[in-house]
């Protein structure tokens, strides 16, 4: 079984009731954070999970939505009060997680870098199909259709499987990745008379999760506009499956 907290629904926006990107992933063996926007660690204590015990760190890109807790998260795994997290742990993400981490290195010091050699890291392929498998979760990553580098994962455990979609426009790699797939979590950034490059609609997201045969859909990565409109109609209109519009501590299981 995979448990999914959706920690974070929103974007860029600062707001209250829908934190920028992050969700949790836990198996009875494995608990995975899918990006680290600003605010996550605090939505992971409201959610009583414990930072130390994730286990990977699963990025989608670099924008400062998706990745401004990672600096923190690294800072904590030294400087927390209490008993330290001893096990290593992983950070995973396109090619171009090597630079992003050197950066972070320039920024904030010796600090940040887990003692005792506990950080694992690992670039996955920005321009073809990849793969990684941790622990018991195999992960499948292929490039998405917004910044380069950006991916798109497939995460399988047990003969179930979860899809994200990360920021991305209409993306056939994205189609073929969820073939399916037991849960397609996809963005949907804006409603459809306000389609934006780089990102997706409802009914777009709709017809990637009909043609990838996905078994339900849930909406998420939300700008303001999207709670001004009903986004599960109008991907609705393109997919006849289940459709979830999630919020900050949805928590689902495949
Ligand atoms: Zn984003
Ligand atoms: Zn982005």
């Amino acid at each position: 079984m995979l448990k999914i907290t959706i920690l974070g629904s929103g974007t860029a926006t600062p707001d209250l009731h829908r934190n920028a990107s992050g969700l949790i992933i836990q198996t009875g063996a494995t608990t995975m954070s899918v990006d680290m926007g600003p605010g996550i660690l605090r939505r992971m204590c409201e959610a009583s999970i414990d930072p130390k015990s994730i286990d990977i760190i699963l990025l989608t890109h670099f924008h400062a939505d998706h990745v401004s807790d990672v600096a923190p998260f690294l800072f904590a795994s030294n400087y927390a009060y209490g008993p330290m997290r001893i096990d290593p742990f992983r950070l995973v993400g396109p090619r171009g997680l090597e630079q992003f981490f050197a950066a972070l290195v320039l920024a904030y010091g010796h600090w940040i870098v887990p003692s005792n050699d506990r950080l694992i890291r690992h670039e996955l392929d920005a321009d073809g199909e990849d793969e990684i498998s941790v622990s018991d979760i195999v992960i499948r990553s292929i490039p998405a259709a917004h910044t380069h580098p950006s991916l798109s994962y497939r995460l399988e455990h047990e003969g179930m499987s979860v899809t994200i979609s990360g920021d991305t426009d209409v993306s056939e790699n994205l189609v073929k990745l969820a073939s399916d797939t037991d849960l397609f979590i996809c963005e949907c950034s804006l409603p459809g008379r306000l389609k934006t490059p780089g990102h997706l609609v409802p009914a777009e997201a709709g017809t990637m999760a009909r043609r990838a045969n996905a078994k339900k859909l849930v909406l998420t990565h939300f700008y303001p506009p999207c709670d001004e409109t009903d986004v599960v109609q109008e991907a609705a209109a393109e997919f006849t499956g289940e459709i979830v519009r999630a919020h900050d501590h949805l928590v689902l299981e495949v």
